[in-house]
């Protein structure tokens, strides 16, 4: 339902719980965030109100400059804690937030069932770590751009990983993302409000489009290669 993220030189755990309280208008069951710290990607999520996560996250302090955040509107499986995002693989290298609804998942899972992965949730987004695992190459970007071309359905992704720890990569498929530009940092979001307090002037990703961001780079292309061109929208009105 809700997506944040943030990659640059803060700590991004209050970003992301910001973020995901002004996407709160939208509605949701569980939240969840993910930060990358120390070659680890800690992740702490729970079925219910936003307060609960607030309540974990201060117990447990994740922390880290890179990170992702999400709220669930469950469409495959129950509103839960393991179904709650983001979701990560059995290694724990890769993790993904999702909003949308992935149309064959169930011959996905059973694909990767056959091939020994475990679930840990009902939803239709945990194919996608166990895929991108499944399919790694040493090149995340390109891992991602055979995964998409699997998936059917609507996606907009997040994703984040240990294998390439200064990286976090987008991309969308009839679910709305944008990409908010700071001062060698960016923000991720699934709607202007959540990021509008930090900037004003944000890519809008099409549909089929990704973006690799590092803290100093941005590079936007099609899902298929193709390098694109955006140019930078302004926000005009008020936080
Ligand atoms: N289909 C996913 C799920 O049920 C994502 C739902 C959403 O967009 O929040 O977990």
């Amino acid at each position: 339902c809700g997506i944040v993220g943030y990659i640059g030189k803060q700590d991004a755990t209050s970003i992301l719980v910001d973020g995901l309280n002004r996407l709160e208008y939208r509605g949701y069951d569980s939240a969840g965030v993910a930060l990358f710290k120390d070659n680890e990607i800690d992740v702490v999520k729970t079925v219910g109100k936003l307060a609960d996560l607030e309540e974990l996250v201060a117990d447990e302090q994740p922390s880290g400059t890179i990170g992702i955040g999400h709220t669930r509107w469950a469409t495959h499986g129950k509103p839960s804690t393991p179904n709650a995002h983001p979701h990560t693989s059995a290694s724990g290298k890769f993790v993904v937030v999702h909003n949308g609804i992935i149309e064959n998942y169930v011959e996905l899972k059973e694909e990767l069932q056959e091939k020994g992965y475990h679930f840990e949730s009902e939803t239709d987004t945990e194919v996608i770590p166990h895929l991108i695992e499944e399919n790694y190459t040493g090149d995340l970007e390109e891992t991602v751009r055979q995964v998409v071309a699997k998936l059917e359905g609507s996606y907009a992704l997040a994703i984040l990983s240990t294998e390439e720890p200064d990286k976090l990569i987008v991309v969308r498929e009839d679910s709305p993302l944008i990409i908010g530009l700071g001062d060698d940092e960016y923000y991720i979001a699934s709607d202007i409000p959540a990021i509008l307090e930090y900037t004003d002037e944000v890519y809008i990703l099409n549909d089929g489009e990704m973006g690799v961001i590092t803290r100093e780079t941005i590079d936007l292309s099609t899902v298929d290669g193709k390098p694109v061109e955006k140019e930078v929208f302004e926000v005009d009105w008020d936080p």
